[in-house]
């Protein structure tokens, strides 16, 4: 068990470290700031496309599939039609608050008239991009051309950065997003054991793209069932997508570490779990899994932070 958590850890310090080093090229390569910001716009569409897709599939298709057609318990029909609005509420207000959480989160930019004497804080640290001296933990996106509160990284499926104010809701967005794609994957499981073929059998390799492309051209399997197939695969990826992210910041959030500090190795900025968790959440953390609560403020501005005292300030 040890082994596996040391292998998971080395393996997320080489994704981070290789995201580092993206952030550093893009600073001398000006075709990577351009594929980047390309990619920006990309990852946004693709969250807007998959929660509509996945949403209207389940709520019209495989949900009523699934409790009247198939015959389980039809008078459940409303409570899964209920879920699949509730995850989808979620993630859309999570989403909306990511996005305000970001601009929220934004110190300075290049632009910004350069403030020198505010070094009146020994632990504040000049940035060279924006000209002024910055918060600890602050840090410079070089895709946002600005400097952020508490930096963790710059997210392309929002197409801001992550930092002080959304970062709760980036987590609860994956959250949802990993338990949304659960459920819509065991609906679509039940559609196509029905329609197509029966994924836990020994028809299992009709699941593989190159045979239901092959077998939608030769006309043996329907248009929507091949949709449906593909569908199957997108939600799967997005699944294991939000729940690698939702590992990833739950990770940081116990050691209290961005993922610059955790690539570093710098854990200055320690307390208990707890105090960590009411940094990230606010007061009534564990309401936040329920539904964003952005009246529960954070105690901190993300300016001061204590680096040896067990208390953040
Ligand atoms: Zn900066
Ligand atoms: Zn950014």
């Amino acid at each position: 068990m040890q082994a596996m958590v040391s292998k998971y850890m080395r393996m997320l310090q080489g994704v981070l470290t290789t995201t580092q080093a993206i952030d550093n090229s893009i600073q001398r390569n000006k075709e990577v700031y351009n594929f980047l910001c390309l990619l920006n716009y990309g990852g946004m569409f693709y969250v807007l496309f998959i929660t509509s897709v996945v949403m209207l599939t389940s709520y019209f298709v495989t949900i009523p599939f699934y409790y009247t057609i198939a015959s389980e318990a039809p008078e459940s029909l409303w409570q899964g039609r209920l879920l699949a609005l509730y995850f989808y509420i979620n993630i859309v207000l999570n989403y909306i608050l990511i996005l305000y959480g970001g601009v929220q989160s934004i110190y300075c930019s290049r632009n910004d008239l350069p403030m020198f004497d505010v070094s009146t804080h020994e632990d504040w640290t000049k940035c060279d991009r924006c000209d002024r001296f910055v918060p600890p933990r602050t840090r410079h996106c070089s895709i946002c051309d600005r400097c952020i509160l508490k930096r963790d990284h710059h997210c392309f499926f929002t197409g801001c950065c992550v930092g002080f104010y959304n970062q709760r809701y980036f987590i609860m967005y994956n959250l949802h997003g990993a338990l949304s794609c659960f459920a819509a994957l065991c609906y679509l499981k039940s559609y196509l054991g029905s329609h197509y073929v029966e994924l836990f059998s020994e028809e299992f390799f009709k699941y593989t793209l190159p045979y239901a492309l092959v077998a939608w051209i030769l006309g043996y399997v329907a248009f929507q069932i091949f949709l449906m197939v593909i569908l199957f695969y997108l939600i799967l990826m997005t699944g294991i997508m939000c729940a690698y992210f939702v590992i990833w910041q739950g990770n940081l959030m116990i050691s209290g570490q961005t993922s610059y500090e955790f690539v570093k190795g710098n854990k200055y900025y320690q307390s208990n779990i707890s105090e960590h968790l009411r940094s990230v959440f606010g007061r009534y953390w564990a309401l936040n899994i329920l539904f964003p609560m952005p009246q529960f403020k954070q105690e901190n501005d993300g300016t001061t932070w204590s680096s040896s005292s067990t208390k953040f300030l």
